[in-house]
């Protein structure tokens, strides 16, 4: 089958006749008919500290996608062939605390579909049948492709109760602006996000923010603009940008509430100062939650949330380094690879 590997320990990542895989008792077969471009999967392509410290080559990449279940493993119960399903990227051990406590996201020993096994960006994949999530009737193949950073957004913006509160969001990636739509969807009252990609800005507008700035420009002059006398009751920090946090940080109401979902590539000092005096709430986003995110974000697009915005651009699987390349220009929501052509 065709597939896309990580196969040489240099930048790139190369389309590759591969062997079909193998399912286990408890294991579905995908076929893939849709993937989408994660950030990782650019530190994948780039080679860098993270991705040669990660991913042991030859190693399928690719996590973010949808597909047809096309084999159900002997022991599976509640799968079919022929279901679509969008699948949870991290597989867990299902024997520590918190996985047997029903906090699988919370697991010490998860891998990466498409980091430490083989992924997604391939005509097949064989997955936990645990990870599977059937898509609801009438949903787009691209949108199920996209239900992995979807599920960031959801999980970092339904941490906090938002009904009737500020948000500010620093950084205006696929997932910032989905994070935008789905504030405003449960009701939060001003949605500020800020860039440093102008394009991105315009998207984090399409896609419901009140204002989207360059990070340069002052937060409380925005604040004034919109009527805020005291400050952002809620943050979400989704650049991995040290400024940006700094600059969150600063603007916060006392008692505000903030998720970090970006990651930053060192260390950043903060002033803890501003986190103990003004009695701040900080809460760490890995993956989502499994599998509450999966269930109240596939309701939530039935019910009218709208992410369609972020979807910019579509290429056959095929032309896959193209893709890359607006990927790696910035200039772009989430770009889709079909792999029905
Ligand atoms: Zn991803
Ligand atoms: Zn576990």
């Amino acid at each position: 089958m065709r597939a896309l590997v990580k196969s040489k320990a240099e930048p790139g990542i190369w389309l590759a006749e591969v062997p079909r895989p193998a399912i286990g008792p408890n294991d579905l077969l995908v076929r893939v008919r849709a993937t989408s471009i994660c950030g990782t999967d650019l530190h994948i392509w780039k080679w860098d500290a993270w991705a040669q410290e990660t991913i042991r080559i030859p190693r399928v990449v690719g996590h973010e996608f949808m597909g047809e279940v096309v084999d159900v493993g002997s022991e599976v119960g509640g799968f079919e062939r022929g279901q679509r399903v969008a699948v949870e990227g991290h597989v867990t051990c299902g024997h520590c605390r918190n996985c047997r406590a029903g906090r699988r996201h919370l697991c010490r020993n998860a891998e990466g579909i498409g980091i430490q096994r083989d992924g997604a960006f391939a005509e097949l994949v064989a997955v936990p049948a645990v990870n599977a999530y059937v898509l609801p009737a009438g949903m787009l193949d691209e949108i199920g492709a996209c239900l992995d950073p979807l599920g960031n957004a959801v999980h970092s913006a339904l941490s906090f109760d938002l009904a009737g509160e500020d948000v500010l969001v620093t950084g205006a990636g696929p997932i910032g602006c989905m994070a935008a739509t789905v504030c405003r969807f449960v009701g939060a009252r001003h949605v500020v996000v800020t860039d440093t990609n102008e394009y991105r800005l315009g998207l984090a507008r399409r896609m419901g923010a009140t204002r989207a700035v360059l990070s340069t420009v002052d937060l409380r002059e925005v604040m004034k603009d919109l009527g805020m006398t005291e400050g952002y009751d809620i943050g979400l920090e989704m650049s991995g940008n040290p400024a940006a946090l700094r600059a969150l940080l600063e603007v916060m109401n006392n008692g505000g509430r903030v998720a970090l979902l970006g990651i930053p590539s060192e260390e950043v000092p903060i002033d803890v100062n501003q986190v103990i005096f003004r009695g701040l709430v900080l809460k760490g986003i890995y993956g989502r939650e499994m599998f509450e995110t999966w269930y109240r974000m596939g309701t939530m697009l039935q019910s009218g949330l709208d992410i369609s915005a972020v979807i910019t651009h579509r290429f056959p699987a095929e032309r896959y380094e193209e893709a890359f390349e607006v990927v790696r220009s910035g200039q772009c929501g989430k770009v889709i690879l079909d792999w029905t052509v």
